[in-house]
């Protein structure tokens, strides 16, 4: 296979991985913090309860624009749910780099 398209599955399963981290990390918050895991809303934020759009969900991306607060009301985003979407891109790398 060429470079180009291993490079680009590299990427496409990163960020898979990190979308898989950003799920554990969101429903093991709702857990640990008593709320229901399956919520009826699609993810919301923790401090004023606003239900998250698209552009607030992106794994790693959007923890480093809001510099790891809500948009809407600053409450602070643990570093552990950025850690998770790293831990989980880069879990998923191996399966692309020694498989293809
Ligand atoms: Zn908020």
């Amino acid at each position: 296979m060429e470079i180009l398209g291993r490079v680009f599955l590299a990427v496409a399963f990163f960020l898979l991985g990190a979308i898989l981290g950003s799920y554990l990390i969101t429903y093991w918050s709702r857990y640990r913090t008593g709320r229901k895991i399956l919520d009826t809303k699609h993810c919301f934020c923790f401090g004023c309860g606003k239900e998250l759009k698209l552009r607030d969900m992106y794994p790693i991306f959007s923890y480093l624009v809001y510099r790891g607060k809500c948009r809407y009301c600053s409450y602070p985003i643990g570093r552990g749910t950025l850690l998770c979407e790293v831990v989980g891109g880069l879990l998923l790398l191996p399966v692309i780099l020694f498989t293809v």
